[in-house]
C-alpha cells in the first residue's frame, strides 16, 4: 500500500470515529480524552469498553441500560443545576464543586455525585484485569486491613450492608491513609458532607440498577464477580496521585 492511501484510510478511520463521537456527544471540543475527570469534566465520556466487554460479569443489557439511561441522566441533569445554579463549569472544577457539596441543592447533589461517581466507575473496571494491586498500594492494603483477602472481606461487607441505594470506597484520607466507607445514594468521599472524606480510588456501585437484571436480590453474587473486572492499574495510579498530592 502506498503512503497516501495509508493517510486516506487513517483519515477515514479517524474523522469516522470523531463522527461518531460527535453525534453521541454534541461538545466534543471540550472533552479531553486524556485528562478523565479534570476540571471541565461535567460531560459523559465515551465507554471504555462495548457493553458486553465485561460478560459474563456484568451483562451488556445492564451496562447499556445503566450507561445510556441512568447516568446519562445524571450528566444531564447536572448541566441542567449548573445552569440553574449558576456554576461555571469552566471555571470550577467538578471535584471542587465536589468538596463544596453543602452549599448547593439537593439536585445539584445527587446529580454532581451521580455523574462523578459513574465515570470513575466506568473507568476502574475492564475485561480480564490483573487479579491483584502490585507494588505501594498492595503494601498499603496489607499493612492497612492484615492482607489482600482480609480488604476483599471488609470491603465486600461495606458494600452488602449499605442499606438500599449507594456505594461502596476504597479512599485515601488526607493523612494518606486508606479507608473502606460505604455512602448512601450518589455522595462521595470528595464530598464535604461525607461521614469518610478522602479521594476515591475505587467505588462500586450498589443500586439495584447496577445488577438486577442478571442477578436479582443478590447482591453478593454480583460483589463476588465485579473483584473480576477491577482494573488495578487504574487503581494503582489514583493511589500514587492521592498520596503525592495530599
Ligand atoms: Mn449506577
Amino acid at each position: 500500500m502506498s503512503n497516501n492511501n495509508q493517510n486516506r484510510r487513517q483519515f477515514i478511520k479517524t474523522t469516522g470515529k470523531a463522527g461518531v463521537a460527535i453525534a453521541a456527544f454534541p461538545i466534543l471540543s471540550k472533552m479531553s480524552p486524556n485528562s478523565f475527570l479534570n476540571t471541565n469534566d461535567y460531560m459523559q465520556q465515551p465507554l471504555p469498553y462495548g457493553y458486553a466487554a465485561l460478560e459474563p460479569n456484568i451483562d451488556a443489557m445492564t451496562m447499556e441500560i445503566h450507561y445510556t439511561k441512568h447516568a446519562a441522566a445524571y450528566a444531564k441533569n447536572l448541566a441542567d443545576a449548573c445552569v440553574a445554579e449558576k456554576v461555571d463549569t469552566n471555571a470550577t472544577g467538578l471535584t471542587d464543586l465536589l468538596k463544596n457539596i453543602s452549599h448547593y441543592s439537593p439536585k445539584m447533589r445527587n446529580n454532581a455525585g451521580g455523574h462523578y461517581n459513574h465515570e470513575l466507575f466506568w473507568q476502574l473496571m475492564k475485561p480480564a484485569p490483573s487479579i491483584a494491586p502490585s507494588g505501594a498500594l498492595a503494601e498499603a492494603i496489607t499493612k492497612t486491613f492484615g492482607s489482600f483477602d482480609a480488604f476483599k472481606t471488609t470491603f465486600g461487607d461495606a458494600a452488602k450492608a449499605r442499606f438500599g441505594s449507594g456505594w461502596a470506597w476504597l479512599l485515601v484520607k488526607s493523612d494518606g491513609s486508606l479507608a473502606v466507607s460505604s455512602t448512601p445514594n450518589q455522595d462521595n468521599p470528595l464530598m464535604d458532607i461525607a461521614e469518610t472524606k478522602g479521594n476515591p480510588i475505587i467505588g462500586l456501585d450498589v443500586w439495584e440498577h447496577a445488577y438486577y437484571l442478571k442477578y436479582q436480590n443478590k447482591r453478593p453474587d454480583y460483589i463476588n464477580a465485579w473483584w473480576n473486572l477491577v482494573n488495578w492499574e487504574l487503581v494503582q495510579k489514583k493511589y500514587t496521585e492521592a498520596i503525592t498530592k495530599k
